[in-house]
């Protein structure tokens, strides 16, 4: 595995090599979820890249951009075992001059659910992500469900700029007790790593609703927060693929939202029916 530290030394790498490129950007403190991505990349593609960057444009001022979890050697590892051709871990200056220009996200989708409790949040995301494109040129590029709402924005970048990648998406992978995973799971103590279970229960419970033929949006909703009681939830969401809040389930086109804090962990979850 190559570790390239810069775009030139990245560039170099992918220069070497024929054939197509899987890319998985990620932010490093690999789990599992990741995991998923970089294998699917690797059976799909003749070269896999793997990003590890912790992007500052993301993180809202007061979020946990420096207490964000760091774990070069063990990440290092995941890749190599992974089969990871190249790791791409470049640092802020690597990535970011003066004087930048931004993507923006529409404010439909860019500021509403994540992005009216993060706001410029998905600026960040998609300005990083055009750049990370840009430097790869990845055939594929793969991203989780889990981030619902960053990967619908991403979809509509790279319609809207022509760009010539595919976006795969990526089934969000959980826990055996149905916690998602999530390289913040590490900030819940014991206790807080039970409560954190209400977020996946309710989904499930709005699943068993759908299941049963209950498909109103209200009362979904209300079932949800019975279970997800007494978590400070700061949104649950029933949106079509395009993030418009829908009255009634459309199965097929929907995807049921929750962000929620547990102590003062922020997570998210989703299903998408
Ligand atoms: P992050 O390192 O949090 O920026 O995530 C990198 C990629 O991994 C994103 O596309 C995420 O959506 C995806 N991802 C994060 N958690 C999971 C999970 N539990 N299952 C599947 N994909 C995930």
């Amino acid at each position: 595995m190559i570790i390239a530290r810069s775009v030139n030394e990245l560039q170099d790498a992918i220069a070497r090599r024929n054939g197509s490129i899987g890319f998985v950007p990620t932010m490093g403190a690999l789990h599992i979820g990741h995991r998923s991505l970089i294998d699917a990349a690797r059976r799909e593609n003749d070269t896999v890249v793997v990003s590890i960057f912790i992007n500052p444009t993301q993180f809202l001022p007061g979020e946990d951009f420096s207490k964000y979890p760091r774990k070069e050697e063990a990440d290092f590892k995941i890749c190599e075992i992974s089969g990871v051709d190249i790791l791409f871990y470049p640092d802020v200056k690597a990535m970011y001059g003066e004087d930048e220009v931004r993507i923006c996200a529409p404010d439909s989708r860019g500021y509403i659910l994540e992005g009216a409790s993060r706001p410029g949040h998905f600026d960040g995301v998609l300005t990083v992500v055009m750049k990370l494109f840009n430097q790869v040129r990845p055939t594929r590029a793969y991203f989780g469900k889990k981030d619902a709402q960053q990967l619908t924005l991403i979809t509509q970048m790279v319609k809207n700029f022509f760009m010539n990648v595919e976006i795969i998406p990526m089934d969000t992978v959980r826990e055996g007790d149905g916690l998602a995973l999530s390289s913040r799971n590490v900030y819940l103590d014991p206790q807080e790593r039970v409560e954190a279970l209400k977020i996946s229960a309710s989904l499930k419970r709005a699943t068993e609703q759908v299941m049963q033929g209950n498909l109103n949006s209200e009362s979904i909703r209300q079932k949800m927060a019975a279970v997800l009681e007494p978590l400070d939830v700061e949104y649950i969401a029933i949106v079509n693929r395009f993030f418009e809040s829908i009255d009634e389930v459309i199965l097929g086109n929907t995807i049921i939202l929750v962000a929620a804090r547990v102590g003062t962990t922020r997570l998210i979850d989703n299903v998408w029916m």
